[in-house]
């Protein structure tokens, strides 16, 4: 399966870092975090972990960073895993966004959560670009961890000791034992055994049309190319003008199968979603209700709806009912702003005003006829 961490540190590498791409609620900042420890404790490695993740949590990308040293090596270096050995993936939905791939190369191993009985790995063409790469594994998370009752995290934490070369799942069950086994005693059995499952059952996988693959359409912006502005090189006082990311961010990929349906006929036009929704993705514009005139909904932009269904616990009529994601293929997408479609990786240099600086406020100033 493919060189471990002990290899890959033995011939010299300064660190093996590992990445994981994952959905909050899922427990990849805990999988992180027994990762990073297990270094230190059991494999006598210097080690650091540390997660990113928005405000709110659950359902939204959680991103987890993991590097190993040797343990006479001081880590000074704190920044995002960019270039992952491994890249640890939780949730499929998430590959719908092809940057979760970015920085994977031919020394990348790539760990899926894959689907009950999948057997095809199922990314975009520019995702496929990204990892032709690489060495691609998967693993029936979801399946084994309801079969022994445990969680998709520890399933993933299994298969990711096989894919750093571990002989065995004896460090996995140190591990186990100390992180889950004071918390939660009586879930330890069944944890250490999805941990196993997952160590067992992880199989490789190969992509669907890696023969057919052309050289990337660099055109297409389908690169592995660092982002041209970080905060090395962009201006100092620099700011960047899309404040945010909820115009650009697209939260399809956090949903988890189900989304909130919505029933026009039903709705009171109460506003009680519009107000509940951490993601405002009720679209209301003015109209007529009972002949009367006020603000209308007019339904969902499944763009920005990570699935959370707090708007379907809050409608007082049933308008909104969750429904299997799998079963509508065609939503409604109400974006206002299309053409600030994505994508997110990239500043734009967009002329001086592309990002305010003094100078560019006397810009405006003098476009408005103002005196400067
Ligand atoms: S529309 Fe509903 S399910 Fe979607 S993000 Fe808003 S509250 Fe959550
Ligand atoms: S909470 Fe229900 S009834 Fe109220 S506006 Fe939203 S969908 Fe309509």
């Amino acid at each position: 399966m493919g060189a471990g961490l002990k290899e890959k540190l033995a011939s010299g590498k300064e660190y093996y870092e590992v990445r994981l791409e994952s959905i909050g609620g899922l427990g990849a900042n805990l999988c992180g975090k027994m990762l990073g420890e297990l270094g230190v404790k059991y494999l006598g490695l210097n080690s650091t972990n540390f997660s990113s993740y928005g405000s709110e949590k659950t359902g939204t990308p959680v991103k987890g960073f993991i590097r190993y040293c040797d343990e006479k090596k001081e880590i000074r270096e704190h920044s995002p895993v960019e270039k992952p050995d491994l890249l640890i993936v939780f949730h499929q939905a998430l590959l719908k966004d092809a940057s979760v791939l970015k920085g994977c190369d031919e020394k990348t191993s790539i760990v899926l959560a894959l689907e009950p009985g999948q057997e095809d790995v199922q990314m975009s063409e520019e995702g496929q670009q990204l990892a032709s790469k690489s060495q691609i594994y998967g693993v029936e998370a979801q399946r084994i961890a309801m079969e022994t009752k445990s969680r998709i995290n520890v399933v993933m934490l299994g298969a990711a000791l096989r894919l750093m070369g571990m002989g065995d799942t004896s460090v996995g069950q140190l591990i186990c034992k100390d992180t889950l086994g004071k918390k939660y005693p009586d879930a330890l059995a069944a944890n250490i055994e999805g941990m196993r499952k997952g160590y067992e059952e992880i199989r490789e996988m190969k992509l669907p049309c890696k023969e057919k693959l052309q050289e990337p359409d660099f055109e297409k912006k389908v690169s592995n190319e660092q982002q041209r502005w970080g905060y090395r090189t962009a201006p100092v006082g620099g700011v960047n003008p899309h404040f945010g990311s909820t115009v650009i961010a697209d939260l399809s990929p956090s949903r988890q199968g189900y989304i909130p349906l919505f029933i026009k006929e039903k709705c009171i036009n109460c506003g009680l979603c519009f107000s509940a929704c951490p993601d405002m993705v009720f679209q209301f514009k003015k109209g007529e209700y009972k002949g009367k005139e006020m603000m209308v909904n007019q339904g969902l932009d499944y763009y920005h709806c990570k699935g959370c269904l707090r708007c379907v616990d809050v409608c007082p009529v049933n308008a909104l009912v969750r429904g299997i994601e799998s079963e509508h293929p065609e939503k409604d997408c109400f974006m206002p702003n299309q053409e600030l479609l994505r994508n997110p990786d990239y500043y734009e240099e967009a002329g001086p005003d592309g990002y305010i600086t003094s100078e560019s406020y006397l810009t405006e100033k003098r476009m408005e006829g103002g005196e400067v």
